[in-house]
């Protein structure tokens, strides 16, 4: 299923161009136009879900392969040894901003604790 209105539903069908870096099945892994670190990639299933629990509850195999690309990503860009962040922001309190499930690859910088 996808939503017409979604910007990655649109990068999904190509109708809006990304740094596409990874691909599998039912995720595709891209830059982010904003990078918040040396490596900042967005993980993302193809299926439109507005969150991460949304693809969890799913019960399909998006939730596992979402993590599998991350890990996947992690280790081409180089920052699997040295540690890296994922974070999948999740309603408007945690700044959600693109409703289509995501996890951010963050990387290549130390990074504080707690998250602002
Ligand atoms: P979030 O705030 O967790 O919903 O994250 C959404 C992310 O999508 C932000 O980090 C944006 O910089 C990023 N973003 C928005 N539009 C695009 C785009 N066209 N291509 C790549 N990343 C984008």
């Amino acid at each position: 299923m996808s939503d017409p209105d979604c910007l990655f539903c649109k990068i999904v069908a190509g109708d809006i161009a990304a740094d596409i870096v990874a691909e599998s099945d039912t995720a595709i892994a891209f830059r982010d136009v904003n990078p918040q670190a040396p490596t900042h990639v967005l993980v993302i299933p193809r299926e439109h879900y507005q969150n991460v629990g949304e693809v969890a509850a799913a019960g399909d195999v998006d939730a596992g392969d979402l993590f599998r690309l991350c890990s996947e990503v992690a280790a081409t860009e180089g920052i699997a040894e040295s540690g890296y962040r994922l974070v999948a922001n999740t309603g408007a309190q945690a700044h959600q901003t693109v409703f289509h499930a995501h996890v951010h690859v963050l990387g290549g910088r130390p990074m504080g604790w707690p998250p602002g």
